[in-house]
């Protein structure tokens, strides 16, 4: 039995870049029917002796009619649906931002598994954001550097007992 991980935030806290390191080539297959929408990418993760399914939520840096908020919302939720754990991201550089209030809000709805990664918090300049991230009630946050591949071992910790 393996587990299924959704990787949920705002755009450009690093989800993919963290996606495309756990999954490697790896891609799901994609489906290339019209109409069957691209905004959840699916792969096949790999962490040490690790094996899940991913999902990355995308689709949200591009422009559509329907508001950022209403699209964080539906595909987010949409993605929890299919998970049996979220890592919420947020950017530990940036702080956190209005925007990542609300998804903290969706998946506290949503009374879903969720992990708190505080990514980019390699070096200094993270290290605000870190502290930051602790209010959003959500727990410690786990440091990441999707980038640099920092915190991958917290990661495993926290999902090895799903697996
Ligand atoms: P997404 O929109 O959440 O999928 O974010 P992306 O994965 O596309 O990353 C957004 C930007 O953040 C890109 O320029 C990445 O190179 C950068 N980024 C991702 N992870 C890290 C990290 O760990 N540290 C730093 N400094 N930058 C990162
Ligand atoms: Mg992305």
């Amino acid at each position: 039995m393996s587990f299924t991980l959704a990787i949920v935030g705002r755009p450009n806290v690093g989800k993919s870049t963290l996606f495309n390191r756990l999954v490697g080539k790896r891609l799901a297959l994609v489906d290339d029917q019209p109409g069957v929408t691209r905004d959840l990418r699916e792969g096949e993760a790999r962490l040490a002796d690790l094996r899940f399914t991913v999902i990355d939520t995308a689709g949200l840096e591009e422009a559509t009619d329907e508001s950022l908020q209403g699209r964080m919302r539906r595909l987010t939720e949409r993605a929890v649906d299919m998970a049996d754990v979220c890592l919420f991201m947020v950017d530990a550089r940036a702080g956190i931002l209005p925007a990542d209030m609300i998804f903290a809000e969706i998946l506290r709805k949503r009374a879903t598994h969720v992990i708190l990664g505080c990514n980019k918090a390699e070096g200094k300049a993270g290290e605000v954001g870190v502290l930051d991230a602790y209010s959003l009630g959500l727990g410690e946050p786990l440091r990441l550097s999707a980038e640099h591949g920092e915190g991958m071992e917290d990661l495993y910790e926290v999902l090895m007992p799903l697996a």
